[in-house]
Parts: structure tokens; sequence; C-alpha cells
């Protein structure tokens, strides 16, 4: 699929599932044949993004044409240091968000598919957004790993390409999620350490594989997905169990 289509999708889904609100979160991809960036552009929502509303960058980052997002600096700091990197997904989604604003990292294996697919995900200390610090800071976490959180503010995921990338932070998100109910249930124990290296062979070859050529080029959004959502008063029952029980010093 076309760059700039993919991206006005996958912007689409982060609104969908709730992983920004307003006009949180960005969103790009290296092209092919060094032919630089593009980016989504700072302040729109992610379900209203369209082609030609997207920021082109240069190889160096420079901009080409349009305003790229006020994070473009993270996204590019990333790009130098890995080319391996096609794609970048930036996020706020709330269960993740939660655990960064609680200075939580997600690094423990304790879920096979986070083994097998995504990996450590570390927590980058608090930096103001869009700053060339917090873009130095993630570019480091990032260079070990698919994903960071970023405290006080959301979390960052890559891959060789969006679709890649972008389930990377659904990954994130749910895993999250089971995190802290886990917690919540009092456990949270990581993997036996021979499940862990054996998990990693299995990974191998997991990745997440290009999409299939679409049935219908009309249907620009996979619908059917299984997806679990919480009503507000449970998210906040939850959280205040979850501040209690902090409070209480059992999260440590
Ligand atoms: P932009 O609208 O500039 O992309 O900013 C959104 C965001 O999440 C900042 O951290
Ligand atoms: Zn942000």
């Amino acid at each position: 699929m076309e760059a700039a289509k993919e991206i006005v999708l996958y912007g689409a889904k982060m609104a969908e599932k709730g992983f920004v609100a307003a006009t949180d979160g960005n969103l790009s991809v290296r092209l092919p044949a060094n032919e630089g960036f593009l980016a989504t552009p700072t302040g729109l929502p992610k379900d209203e993004l369209a082609p030609e509303s997207l920021s082109r960058l240069a190889q160096d980052g420079a901009i080409v044409s349009g305003s790229p997002s006020s994070e473009w600096p993270m996204h590019m700091a990333i790009y130098r240091g890995r080319p391996d990197v096609g794609a970048v997904v930036h996020a706020h989604p709330p269960f993740a968000t939660a655990l960064a604003c609680a200075n939580v990292a997600l690094d423990q294996p304790f879920l096979s598919e986070v083994v097998m697919s995504l990996g450590p995900v570390p927590l980058v200390p608090f930096e103001l957004p869009s700053t060339e610090k917090l873009a130095r800071e993630v570019a480091a976490a990032i260079s070990g790993h698919n994903g960071a959180l970023l405290a006080n503010h959301g979390a960052v995921t890559v891959g060789q390409d969006l679709r890649t990338a972008y389930y990377r932070m659904e990954t994130l998100e749910q895993a999250a999620r089971i995190f802290l109910y886990a917690k919540l249930l009092g456990g949270g124990r990581a993997l036996p350490e021979e499940a862990i290296s054996r998990l990693r062979e299995l990974g191998k070859g997991h990745g997440i594989a290009p999409l299939p050529a679409p049935a219908c080029s009309n249907c620009p959004v996979a619908s059917g997905e299984d997806g679990i959502y919480l009503k507000r008063d449970e998210l906040q029952r939850m959280l205040a169990d979850f501040a209690r029980l902090a409070g209480n010093g059992q999260f440590r």
C-alpha cells in the first residue's frame, strides 16, 4: 500500500482504538530509495488525516512541505539511530501511559506474546514533549528496543514497516493492561528463564507480515477485530484500586 494511504489507515485505527485523544500522537514512514520521510502534520486528529495533509521530509530530516508533527525530532533521531526502522508510531494509550505516569517500565518477561514480538519496553525519564532532549533519550532507548514508555507522556513503537510499528503499539497497550490487572490480582510473575529463550526462538519469523492484498479497494479499515473495551466507570474503578494499592506500597 502507498505510504500516505497507510499513514491515514493506521492513524484512523489509532483513534478508533482510543490510543489518542484530540490531536495526540503522530506517525511517520521512511520512503524507499532514500526519498526521505512522510509524517503526520502537527495538531490534526488522527482520524482526520488525508494524504494531502501529510508532511514531506528530506533524507536529512529537513522539511520539504507541510508542518510536520512537533515530535518530528524524536522520529528523525530514531531513524538516524536505527537504519532498519521503516516506521515510527507515537501515541498516548491509556494503560501504557498509566504505567509511564507511575514510572513503571514494561521490561519484565511475563507475557509470551510480548517476549515473542515486542521485547522488553524500557521507561524513558520525563523530558518535555517535542524537545531535542526527549528525541535523544527516546532514540537511545529505541537503539536496543522496539518500543519505549515516555514518563508522564505516552509510548513509542517502531518497526520495519508501519503495520509492524502500529501492531507493536497494540501489543504494548494490551500488555500494559494485562500487567495492571495481574498486579491488581497480586501477581504479575515473570516467565521461567528457560521458557524465555524458547519463546524468543519461537518468535523468530513471528513478526507481523505485510498486509495481504485487500479484497475490496473501498475497505480502508479492517473490521471485526477482537478488542476489549472498558466503560469509563470500570476504568475509574480500576485506576482507583490501582492508586490505593500503590499508596499501600503493594506495587513495589
Ligand atoms: P503533534 O500534533 O505535534 O504531532 O503532537 C502530538 C503529541 O502527541 C505530542 O507529544
Ligand atoms: Zn505525545
